[in-house]
């Protein structure tokens, strides 16, 4: 795709911007992509206009870090983050910089970015402003900090695991001296809030070159800011193949490593109590697989679909063979007689009935259960009477 169809709607807004006298360009993460030749994602926008005046440019603008320069500007249905040009000043808190200055300069404000390859911006005619030679470095396929990557990686000891992460994305090797910065400066990560260092982990897992990209974090000791992952990495426990998402990332190491739990990932990561209950669905449909040595009806009914590629995808990972489950979960769901119990021909009421002086207890909720795998494994057909006699084979009425 051509520079003017991928940033069509982009190049509309800095177009407003000089139209109402300010400069603008496209920066960061989407020219990089662009020119390296991967699909492009969110846009970027630097300006030397304040919050303030694209305000009053835009008619459509969502305040999201005023104080640090940056709005979201929504132009035919996309937004854009429009950030002031800036640079930063102390990080006494490993966190956020203690001070930001605007400034009218856009080199000032590349200076400031994390990699030569990120520091790149271009303007609407495609020209590019490229200081710090950002272009050799995606031409060379290499990773290089701006400016004394000591220093930058004391600044934000962030940027370290975003360099892994870049290097499990794009492939590319870190250059000697940035590689120095990560080992030399790898502790710094311990004061890094968790859920910052969390995202990055995530994406470094999804990446296509990840086992580069965990060869280089035990290379330079990162993984040992890393809970519960850090002695499997070290053992070089690697998954065999990438994974797209937390609950497949704590599903592949607790297969790996019996003694972890769930809730230690969880609470120790603070992840959601969303990716806790699908860490879990896939944990057990893992165990039923491990059980059976084969993907059964019962399985696959109570594994949502949405856990159909993750599940896949961990099998892979821990080495199974993969044809085995990309069609047959599908075509199991397919022939199930069931889809949910709500579609059970008994239903608790109808066992009630059958047993009337027996107290009601967990035994209702137990047999409701036995007869839902019943149906779903096909041990009795999905109709009333049927499943009745089945039921008083194995659990007989005490008056009858
Ligand atoms: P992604 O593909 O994940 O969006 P990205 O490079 O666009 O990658 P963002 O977090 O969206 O990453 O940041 C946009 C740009 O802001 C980066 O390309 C970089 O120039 C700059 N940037 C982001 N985080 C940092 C940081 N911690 N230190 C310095 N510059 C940063
Ligand atoms: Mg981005």
């Amino acid at each position: 795709m051509t520079f003017n169809t991928v940033f069509k709607y982009a190049l509309e807004v800095i177009g407003k911007i000089e139209n109402a006298g300010g400069e603008a360009y496209i920066v960061g993460g989407s020219v990089r992509d662009y020119l390296s030749g991967h699909s492009v994602g969110d846009i970027d926008i630097a300006t030397s206009e304040p919050p303030a005046r694209i305000q009053e440019i835009f008619e459509k603008v969502i305040p999201v870090g005023i104080e640090h320069g940056t709005v979201i500007v929504r132009h035919e249905s996309n937004s854009y983050e429009v950030t002031t040009y800036r640079t930063e000043k102390g990080y006494e808190d490993f966190r956020r910089p203690d001070e930001v200055t605007f400034v009218r300069d856009i080199k000032l404000d590349l200076a400031r970015r994390d990699f030569t390859m990120n520091a790149i911006a271009m303007n609407r005619q495609g020209q590019v402003v490229d200081p710090y030679e950002g272009q050799q470095a995606i031409k060379h396929q290499v990773i290089c900090a701006v400016g004394d990557p000591f220093e930058r990686f004391k600044e934000d000891p962030l940027r370290m695991m975003r360099a892994v992460r870049f290097v499990s994305q794009l492939g590319y090797d870190v250059v000697h001296e940035t590689k120095e910065a990560l080992s030399s400066q790898a502790e710094l990560l311990q004061h890094i809030s968790i859920e910052r260092i969390a995202m990055e982990t995530q994406k470094l897992f999804a990446g296509e070159n990840y086992k580069k990209a965990l060869d280089l974090l035990c290379e330079t000791g990162l993984q040992k800011y890393l809970p519960v992952l850090n002695s499997m990495l070290s053992e070089r426990s690697y998954p065999e193949q990438s994974l797209k998402s937390w609950h497949e990332i704590i599903s592949f190491f607790i297969q790996r490593c019996p003694e972890c739990s769930i809730d230690r990932f969880v609470k120790l990561w603070k992840l959601s109590n969303r990716t806790k209950k699908q860490a879990e669905q896939l944990c057990k449909a893992l165990k039923r697989y491990e059980k059976a040595q084969k993907v059964t009806p019962w399985l696959v009914y109570q594994l949502p679909e949405e856990l159909f590629h993750p599940f896949v995808r961990v099998c892979t990972a821990l080495g199974m063979d993969k044809e085995e489950f990309s069609s047959s979960l599908w075509g199991v769901k397919d022939n199930l007689p069931i889809q949910t119990s709500k579609e059970m021909a008994f239903q608790a009421r109808h066992l009630i009935a059958l047993y009337p002086n027996r107290q009601k207890g967990p035994w209702i909720s137990e047999i409701m259960e036995q007869i839902e795998q019943g149906i779903v494994q096909l041990q009795v057909e999905n109709d009333y009477e049927k499943i009745k006699e089945w039921i008083k084979t194995w659990n007989p009425p005490e008056n009858s």
